[in-house]
């Protein structure tokens, strides 16, 4: 199963990705993580990379899609499929995914556009953090970690990310409805857009998700096989 995972940042992408994964076994790949990587580096590319996302800004179509290919088509890991979280954010990136996709005949099953109301965002995003060695999720208010700044999993140090301050979040709030927004309609066109409500609690996410994926998997049934 091939699919993107759509939605505002910190409408709980992250968080619906680990319930796909863990229903399906299928890789989560997150261009945001992808890019944090390479920004780690300090290589030349980390730093221009560096310089979009601290504004809140997108990276350049181009650099990420290169990043998604290279992924995509090499990585022997991916053989059940995979979600990508964070790609495509622009139409462009859409169209370049499904042309990436055609050449290799293994076309997305769907997309999941997770809603969310602007105020959730900005509490989830404001209060979230992050542990800098696993990447374990904390929020201030709703998940502190047992001891301040340590993770509870690993001993790591759980610290803010550069782009959570209420400014860049805006910035990112923004560049999702002009940019990315309009992806939902290349989707929808497509027949291929499912919805899950990010405000929903886990329990329910979860339900529907499971009917979701059922519905899909008897959809396949009906169909040949594809890959
Ligand atoms: P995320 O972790 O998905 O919230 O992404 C963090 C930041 O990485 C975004 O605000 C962008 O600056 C950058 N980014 C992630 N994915 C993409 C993409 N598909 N296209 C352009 N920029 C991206």
């Amino acid at each position: 199963m091939r699919i993107v995972l759509l939605g505002p940042p910190g409408a709980g992408k992250g968080s619906l990705a680990g319930l796909i994964r863990g229903m399906t076994g299928i890789a989560h790949i997150s261009t945001g993580d992808m890019l944090r990587e390479e920004m780690k580096k300090a290589s030349p590319l980390g730093k221009e990379i560096r310089g979009f996302v601290e504004k809140g800004a997108l990276v350049p179509d181009d650099v990420v899609t290169r990043l998604v290919e290279e992924k995509v088509s090499h990585d022997p890991g991916l053989d059940k499929g995979y979600m990508l979280d964070g790609f495509p954010r622009t139409v462009k990136q859409a169209q370049d995914l499904d042309a990436m996709l055609t050449r290799a005949k293994k076309p997305l099953d769907f997309a999941l556009y997770m809603r969310a109301d602007p105020d959730v965002i900005l509490t989830r995003l404001t209060g979230r953090r992050v542990c800098k060695a696993c990447g374990a999720l904390y929020h201030l208010k709703n998940k502190p970690p047992k001891t301040q700044d340590v993770c509870d999993l690993c001993g790591g140090q759980v610290t803010r990310r550069s782009d959570d301050h209420e400014d860049t979040i805006r910035r990112r709030m923004d560049v999702y409805a002009i940019s990315t927004k309009p992806i939902i309609d290349y989707y929808a066109r497509q027949k291929k857009l499912k919805e899950v409500d990010g405000n929903a609690k886990t329990t329910d996410v979860r339900n529907h998700l499971i009917s979701l994926l059922n519905d899909d998997k008897s959809d396949q049934d009906q169909k040949p096989r594809r890959d």
